[in-house]
């Protein structure tokens, strides 16, 4: 029996070249946004997703169901902005009722917040696990700057109801930027201690859509944890594993932050993630280039035993293709033609 009949009829993890088990999808919803972020979104003339390239709830869970018989535990929901989807609960509840080997599939979420008070109590009764919002200033002026949209106060809306919903670990994540935010941070942090979440810092990547981004204005590591540590006793969390974030633990108390270094200090050599686009490409790093088309499998024929065995062909085709790493320093490094809405962060 050759390999690829093997894995077809009989799913074995979905392990790459470098002996990395994938156990973790991204699936952006939408490449649409309720904000324009500078660092991810063009203020206008950004090129949409065709509207009927975008996945049907059938289509994202019968691939995710390839994904949970091959070892995927973890969907994490994305975009664009993952809450635009109206039929965002429903997507929920299918995705729950999965199971890997290992155990019940565990549904996440990143989202800017804005609709959280809406949908936030459905999400949790459909089964969402955890969820991480996206703030990267709480001053007015700023956040409007920034996004583009002044809607601060609907974020701030969605924090309450999300630190109200009971939902832990919260996560408030942060971007950031130099002379935009980078005077803030520890304001950040007591926010996020005041909401009962743990604030995390990520360094800018290359993805805005009007690629922009210079590696000297980006806020590094050293410097988030340098100016965290003006207020606070930094205690490094051991045990990190594969997460992205490493986290340090405030004056010895409960509360700790994190910093995703993914361009000073990445993780490449513990990443268990792979993304599904919007449009139904499979990506097996955020930096690559090279994309899995799962739409014409989920658009031929009729869902079955055939089609699963070719998305699983096409999952296993994307792990085995996956880089050691993202190569952002390499002199001849491309950033990738999608902006990080149209990927999925
Ligand atoms: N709209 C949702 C949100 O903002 O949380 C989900 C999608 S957004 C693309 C996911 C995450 O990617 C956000 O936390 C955002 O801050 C982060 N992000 C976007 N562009 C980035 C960049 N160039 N560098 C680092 N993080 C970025
Ligand atoms: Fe929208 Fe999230 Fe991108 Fe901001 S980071 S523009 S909220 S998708």
């Amino acid at each position: 029996m050759s390999p690829d009949v093997y894995a077809r009829t009989m799913p074995e993890p979905l392990v790459d070249r470098f002996a990395r088990v994938h156990r973790d999808l991204r699936v952006s919803l939408t490449d649409r946004c309720s904000l324009r972020c500078t660092y991810c979104m063009p203020e206008q003339g950004n090129e949409w997703l065709a509207r009927q390239s975008i996945l049907t709830v059938d289509e994202i869970v019968e691939v995710a169901t390839v994904a949970a018989a091959a070892g995927v535990t973890t969907f994490r929901l994305t975009g664009g902005e993952p809450l635009l989807r109206t039929d965002i609960v429903d997507i929920v509840r299918r995705l729950s009722a999965l199971r890997a080997p290992s155990g019940p599939a565990q549904i996440a979420m990143t989202t800017n917040g804005i609709r959280l008070p809406d949908v936030l109590p459905d999400l949790v009764a459909a089964g969402l696990k955890r969820l991480n919002i996206s703030l990267d200033t709480i001053d007015r002026d700023r956040f409007a700057r920034l996004t583009r949209r002044d809607r601060l106060s609907d974020v701030l809306d969605g924090v309450r109801a999300a630190r109200d919903s009971g939902l832990r670990p919260l996560k408030i994540n942060a971007v950031a930027m130099r002379g935009v935010n980078d005077d803030e941070l520890a304001d950040l942090v007591a926010f996020a201690v005041a909401n009962d979440a743990e604030m995390r810092f990520i360094e800018q990547m290359p993805l805005d859509a009007g690629h922009t981004w210079d590696r000297s204005t980006m806020v590094t590591r050293e410097e988030i944890l340098e100016a965290l540590s003006q207020r606070w006793e930094l205690a490094p969390v051991p045990g990190r594993g594969g997460a992205p974030a490493e986290q340090w633990r405030l004056d010895g108390g409960p509360h700790v932050v994190g910093v995703i270094a993914s361009v000073t200090a990445p993780f490449c050599g513990a990443c268990d993630r792979m993304r599904l686009t919007a449009d139904g490409q499979l990506r097996n790093c955020l930096f690559s280039n090279d994309e899995y088309d799962l739409l014409p499998v989920l658009r031929s024929g009729e869902p079955g035993p055939d089609r699963s065995d070719e998305i699983d062909r096409v999952l296993r085709n994307c792990v085995a293709g996956k880089r050691a790493g993202h190569a952002i320093d390499d002199p001849g490094f491309l950033q990738p033609a999608r902006g990080m809405n149209a990927i999925g962060g």
